[in-house]
């Protein structure tokens, strides 16, 4: 691959870093203890910010100004139409932003800027609209019962919602979890990951430059053991929204069964399967691999699948995010580089043949060469763990009960793909694969309006589509007799 790192910064002049404390009901303010930490920019490995490190009194404060705002506020009082147009207006400052914003997550998440700026923040500004439009359809059911007593449901929003999200997709995450809990009329407590909080706090401003009232969207930068854990384990939050490992996401579940049984949804690790089958377009399938980690390749096209990815991992370039002819920027910070480097090292003690990459590149920074390996066993660590950096494990097989037993032989099931021309394969495969979402002839894609969970021990409850806004709405049964009716 080629691999130009960052002996020459490619980023316009690093902006002015305006919003580093927490945001706690509509105000900017420093940690209770007065902590903060430090976050890198992943090209270089040097400080980029220093921020406010929330804990639990800072949660507290938080928790208090969001109840506040549920319980007496105007905003699950208002009519789901103004909540929308708040919300609309909210979007509209983002596309307004979209350069700052995409620029703040480059720096911070190493991600690739024009990415970002094209897809990223106008996303998110789209599924602020999309759960927007939905505020005002929000209604129950009326039940006839006996014909003596009748019944109606409401749809009621569950409280305040602790919003908990990773480091991979800073701004994307951060509205797929916000945009519906919002709708919903929930007020929140967001704690975005340590390793990016730089956009949450900008949107933070946003939100009360849009009119969103104090107490309703509230930031939280800090750790996961600290801030984290208070939230999860807090008496008085009524739901959370978590996207994260695993394990993580266990300690999560626990601390809201010990607190208040809090209702929960957990978006986790995935070990997601890519299937080529031997009558797939070779290079469609070489186009839809880019994000797979796991990829089963029928024997009768795995040679030729194995040389054009070697090929297409040697063309692709990685370096400076700012750079727009980059196709893969560094990985987040020294923790998550070490990380990928050692799954690496494990794949070549444990006998997997090193195709391409395995090192990293250049010298500063946490950039990492595409990596692919062949000949990987399905007990390998690395075809068993989530990696979350630019490593592919190619595995053979020959038949289609094969592929289904061995891509369902995992306790993940987040996702799966399917390359195929035959529509009985693609079928079958989308019955037979235990996973939450399926792509056939394609990987990795999304949509607001499309609900997006795992099965098994990735998780429970979706992000996207109307079943996220579900996840933030309660069913309350109201009964009462009908005088004099026959019925
Ligand atoms: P990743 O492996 O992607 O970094 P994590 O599960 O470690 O995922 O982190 C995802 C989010 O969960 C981050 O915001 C992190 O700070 C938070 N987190 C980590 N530990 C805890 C915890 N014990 N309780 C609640 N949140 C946590």
């Amino acid at each position: 691959s080629e691999c130009s790192g960052t002996e020459e910064l490619k980023a316009k002049v690093v902006p002015e870093i305006k919003f580093t404390k927490l945001f706690i009901n509509g105000q900017f303010v420093d940690a209770v203890s007065g902590n903060t930490f430090e976050t890198v920019d992943p090209r270089t490995g040097e400080v980029l910010a220093t921020v406010a490190a929330g804990d639990k009194a800072d949660v507290d404060l938080a928790v208090k100004a969001a109840r506040h705002a549920f319980d007496r506020g105007p905003w699950p009082r208002l009519a789901g139409r103004e909540r929308a147009k708040i919300l609309m207006k909210f979007a509209d400052l983002i596309d307004a932003h979209a350069e700052e914003l995409a620029t703040l997550d480059s720096l911070d998440a190493g991600k690739l800027f024009a990415l970002g700026k094209l897809l990223d923040i106008p996303d998110s500004a789209e599924t602020l609209r999309y759960f927007a439009g939905a505020a005002d359809k929000i209604h129950g059911e009326t039940l006839k019962m006996s014909g003596e007593m009748q019944g109606y449901t409401l749809r009621e929003p569950i409280g305040v919602a602790g919003l908990i999200i990773p480091w991979n997709f800073p701004s994307t995450m951060f509205f797929v979890k916000v945009s519906p809990a919002l709708a919903a009329g929930c007020t929140v407590i967001v704690k975005p990951a340590e390793q990016t909080p730089l956009s949450a706090l900008f949107y933070a401003n946003l939100a009360k430059e849009a009119g969103i009232p104090d107490g309703v969207l509230n930031v939280i930068t800090g750790f996961g053991p600290t801030a984290g854990a208070a939230l999860s384990s807090h008496m008085d939050v009524d739901k959370i929204s978590f996207t994260g490992s695993t394990e993580v996401g266990r300690l999560v579940m626990e601390a809201a069964a010990k607190s208040n049984l809090k209702s929960v949804t957990l978006e986790l690790g995935g070990k997601s399967p890519l299937i080529i089958f031997d009558d797939a377009d070779v290079d469609m399938a070489g186009e839809v691999c880019v994000a797979a980690s796991r990829v089963f390749v029928q024997e009768g096209i795995y040679d030729e699948f194995v040389r054009k990815s070697a090929e297409k991992a040697k063309s692709w370039r990685v370096g400076d995010p700012f750079d727009p002819s980059v196709d893969q920027g560094p990985q987040v910070d020294e923790g998550q580089f070490q990380k990928v480097l050692s799954y690496i090292e494990h794949g070549k003690t444990e006998g997997a043949t090193l195709l391409t990459g395995g090192k990293r590149c250049g010298e500063k920074g946490y950039y990492i060469e595409p990596t692919i390996f062949t000949d990987v066993k399905d007990d390998m660590k690395i075809a068993r763990e989530e990696i979350f950096g630019p490593v592919m494990s190619i595995m053979k097989f020959k038949t289609i009960e094969e592929a289904i037993e061995r891509a369902n032989n995992t306790r993940y099931g987040l996702a799966a793909g399917v390359v195929t021309n035959n529509i009985n394969t693609a079928n079958r495969m989308s019955r037979s694969v235990r996973a939450g979402n399926i792509w056939v002839n394609c990987y990795f894609a999304f949509d607001r309006d499309c609900p997006f969970g795992g099965f098994k021990m990735s998780g429970f409850g979706k992000d996207n589509g109307l079943a996220a806004l579900d996840g933030f709405l309660l069913t309350k049964s109201v009964v009462t007799p009908v005088y004099d009716s026959p019925w």
